[in-house]
């Protein structure tokens, strides 16, 4: 059996909205029996772009995350909808707009804030993955026509099929913790979700001060090398994918010709920027 399935390459998003709009753009005002009743012009988000900048100039990046129901497979919001929140065949997550009416408590039944309360209608309502849309033969729900990056793909496949995939190119789901079991993947998720610490390798030659290319620097964490990388021609080096918290690390920088040299940082919320490494000659 195929279902349906969103993939999301973070790297790719560059917050141009346009999903957002196309979301906006179907349902505000519109009135679709047996799928959704109209979002409201103000107030709703139901692709809701989450971003976040990491470091501080002169090396900093930025990720954008389009967040939007997860159609999970072991949806909380069908165990508490008592018959108003379903779950097709082909895994969409449907809230029904006249058995759910009047049930405000379906809001925080989502652990992933993907549900918004319609107060004119006294209604709960989340993004139901333009199932009209598909079901009158379309190849893609609207955010995905909309993408102009491709960040956003919409497969219908086996769940053994999606597992391999999602093996195979490291995609995650968001708070797998909870066990909801998600149809919205990510990919380099990592870019919202982690840390880097990075910064730049100079060397001292005859009073000269220039980068240096090719130097090894090396990542260590409780005395243990933990990752390795050289320079890039401007000096600078970046580890990524570090984890929130996880406090104390020691980076040990290389170079042909020059006296080596180490650096202590703690990472706790934020990304590291350190402060220029300048190795002089041996
Ligand atoms: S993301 Fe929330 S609203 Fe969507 S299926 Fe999962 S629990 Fe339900
Ligand atoms: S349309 Fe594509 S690039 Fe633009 S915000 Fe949405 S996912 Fe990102």
């Amino acid at each position: 059996m195929k279902k349906w399935n969103l993939v999301i390459d973070v790297a790719e998003c560059h917050n141009c909205n346009n999903c957002f709009l196309a979301v906006k753009d179907e349902y505000t005002g519109n009135d679709i029996p047996g799928y959704a009743a109209p979002q409201p012009l103000h107030g709703h988000k139901w692709l809701n772009i989450l971003s976040k900048e990491r470091g501080r100039t002169p090396m900093v990046d930025a990720a954008h995350v389009p967040t939007i129901c997860n159609h999970c497979d072991d949806a909380p919001c069908i165990a508490a909808g008592k018959g108003a929140v379903t779950k097709r065949a082909d895994g969409i997550v449907l809230i029904d707009p006249e058995a759910a009416k009047g049930r405000k408590d379906l809001v925080e039944a989502c652990p992933y804030g993907a549900i918004w309360w319609n107060d004119e209608l006294s209604l709960p309502q989340a993004w139901p993955f333009d199932a009209h849309l598909l079901d009158r033969g379309w190849s893609a729900p609207r955010p995905v026509q909309s993408c102009p990056t491709g960040a956003m793909q919409a497969l219908k496949i086996s769940d053994e099929d999606m597992a391999a995939l999602a093996r195979e190119q490291n995609l995650e789901t968001l708070r797998p913790e909870l066990g909801t079991r998600p149809r919205v993947y990510y990919k380099n998720l990592y870019r919202y979700t982690k840390l880097f610490a990075g910064g730049a390798v100079l060397g001292i030659k005859r009073g000269v001060i220039d980068c240096l290319a090719g130097a090894q620097v090396g990542l260590r964490k409780d005395g243990k090398p933990i990752a390795s990388v050289e320079t890039d021609a401007f000096g600078d080096f970046k580890f990524d994918r570090l984890e929130p918290g996880s406090g104390d690390y020691e980076i040990t920088v290389s170079c042909d010709g020059y006296r080596p040299a180490a650096v202590r940082f703690a990472l706790a919320q934020e990304s590291a920027v350190l402060a220029d490494i300048v190795l002089e000659l041996a």
